[in-house]
Order: structure tokens, then sequence, then C-alpha cells
């Protein structure tokens, strides 16, 4: 059987042109072969990837490239968003197919969106067809109506917020910003939520510290994180923002639910929830935004969670 290389060398008047990225690597991450798309689509030059780089989504290819666990990954910092697919060949080598993010995202999107509507809609037609007339169930379908119409409402806000962030990334306006007043505001906007809940958020971030980012998303880093750690603790929870391990990080802690180790890869994901049944009003869509925003600063995020302990999100960003 011939190798995956000859192969492809073989196909390469076919793949030439083909509307996807295909990119051939050893087993150790050196590059192989390639079409012209993968290097236009990665906004590189033929040049740059005989070099094994690959432009400003080096790193995200070689992370993808040497992970046991990740078999794909969308690449970001780029003019379009774009997924790459990690195939392991017979002959160990490996295969990236990048495709435009976007193209994917439609169609998890719409999925997601169809689900509470097609239940509006069946509660609604069994209410017409007579549940109305029982007032413990119509009221128990009213109730499931207005809970699908929350989520709608959310996902549709999420699914903004996420084009506005993608799009952004030209329009980053990265400057030094005091933590402690920025997390003081936040807590401002989400505190009804929290007297709801009856958690106390407690802000202990150091008077002069300093985190080098875009205002208004870290305020969205900031606002989400503190959002999930009130909807996933019990009543009476506490939760604490304070700076991280370094320079320009910063934690929140909770004392809620936790999450399972074999779910924290995966919370990152878009529509991801550990327990849908259970999140009510929520999308799955908050953590990748907020992963997304990170990763255009050129961060990372670390979770430490423990079920039934609590959770804490760090995030590490740059210092400028
Ligand atoms: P959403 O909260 O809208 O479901 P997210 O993307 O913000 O979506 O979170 C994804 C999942 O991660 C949640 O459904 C929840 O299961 C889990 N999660 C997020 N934050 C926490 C937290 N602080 N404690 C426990 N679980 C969490």
């Amino acid at each position: 059987m011939p190798e995956t290389k000859e192969t492809f060398e073989l196909l390469k008047n076919y793949i030439e042109d083909l509307p996807i990225g295909l990119m051939l690597f050893s087993k150790d991450g050196v590059i192989l072969s390639w079409n012209k798309y993968a290097v236009s689509v990665l906004e590189c030059t033929q040049d740059d990837f005989k070099k094994d780089y690959y432009c400003h989504v080096t790193n995200q290819v070689n992370e993808l490239l040497h992970s046991e666990i990740v078999k794909e990954k969308e690449l970001i910092g780029l003019s379009k968003p774009l997924k790459a697919k990690k195939i392991i060949t017979d002959d160990k080598n490996i295969i990236l197919v990048i495709t435009e993010a976007h193209q994917e995202a439609l169609g998890e999107m719409s999925h997601e969106l169809r689900r509470p509507i097609t239940n509006i809609k069946t509660l609604t037609e069994s209410l017409l067809l007579g549940a109305k007339d029982d007032p413990e169930i119509a009221n128990k379908f009213l109730q499931q109506i207005n809970g699908e119409i929350d989520r709608l409402t959310k996902l549709v806000g999420e699914l903004i917020n996420l084009s506005k962030i993608r799009s952004g990334k030209s329009s980053q306006a990265k400057k030094k910003l005091n933590l402690k007043s920025k997390v003081d505001e936040s807590i401002k906007l989400i505190q009804a939520i929290a007297d709801k809940h009856k958690t106390k958020i407690t802000n202990e971030v150091p008077n002069e510290y300093e985190v080098y980012a875009d205002s208004e998303q870290l305020d969205h880093v900031i606002q989400n994180l503190l959002e999930n750690s009130i909807k996933y603790s019990p009543e009476g929870a506490n939760i604490t923002i304070k700076s991280g391990p370094v320079t320009g990080s910063f934690q929140v802690d909770d004392t809620g639910i936790g999450i399972a180790e074999s779910e924290i890869s995966k919370i990152f994901d878009r529509f991801y929830r550990v327990d849908r049944t259970r999140a009510k009003g929520s999308s799955g869509l908050g953590l990748s935004i907020v992963k997304n925003v990170v990763d255009l600063h050129g961060g990372k995020i670390e979770v430490k969670s423990k079920l039934g302990s609590g959770s804490s999100f760090i995030i590490y960003m740059p210092i400028g």
C-alpha cells in the first residue's frame, strides 16, 4: 500500500484547488505536503509553510498536532475563524483538514434554535387542542413556554455577542485597566441576580492591580464567569474574585456544584452544557465566548474544580 505522502502527492493536482485546506505532517509534526487553499486560508506564503511556520496560528496548529486528546480545534486570530480537524493515518502521519468555522457553526446554531421553537410550537398546539381547559396543565405549559422563550432570548443575545467578538479583533482596544474597579462595576450589574440566589460575591482584587485588555471584552469575561458561579452554586454560596497566580492573571472561585474532570475539556465548546435538563435559561455559549475573548487577547484559561465543592476559573492575560 502506498504511504500517505505518496498518495497525497499523486492526488496533488486534484486537491490543489479544493475549497478546504489540507496539510500533511509527519508524526513528529513536520510538514510534508499541503494544498494551495491551506496556505491562503492561513494567510501565509508557501515559504512560511516550508519553514514549519503557520503565521498567526503557529502555536494553535502545534498545540493540535502534539495533543493526544484534542482532535479538532478552532483557529482564531485570522480574518475568518477556521476549524482544523486532525486525522491520524495508518502510517501514523497526521492530516489537518481546515474549513471555515462559520459553515459548521451555522449548522449547529440552526439546530440549537430549532429545538426551543419546536417545543414552543408543540406546547402551544396542545393548549389550543384542549389543554387550556385544565388550569393546572395550562399553567404548567405556559411556564414551559416562558422558559423556552427565555432560552431563545439568551441564545440570540449570545449569538450576537459571539459574532461581535469574533469580528472585533481589529477593533480591540487593549489598555491597562484597574481590575478592582472593573470587578466592582460588574458586580453592581449582577447584584440583583446574586441577591435572588442569596449568593455573596467578594471582590478581593488588590487596589492597584492592572490587567491589559479591551475594556468591554473584559467586562464580558468577568460578568460571564460571575453569572456562571451564581447559576451553578446552591443558595448561600460564596464567590470570590481575586488576582491570580501570576501578574496580569485573575480568578473567580466559587463554592458551587463543581465540574467532573471528564467534562472540563468540553465546557468551552459551543452549546455544551453539562446537565442539559438542569441548566435553565442557559445556552451553552457563555464559556465559548469567554474563551474566544481570552484567545483573542493571546491569553489562556485554566479550570480547577471538584464535584460538590466548587470551581476556580483562572484567566491568564498577557501583560502587554
Ligand atoms: P451555560 O451556562 O449557558 O450553560 P456556559 O458555556 O457558560 O453555558 O457553560 C457551559 C457549562 O459549563 C454549563 O452548562 C455548566 O454545566 C458548566 N459550568 C460553567 N461554569 C460553571 C461553574 N462555575 N460551576 C459549575 N459548572 C459550571
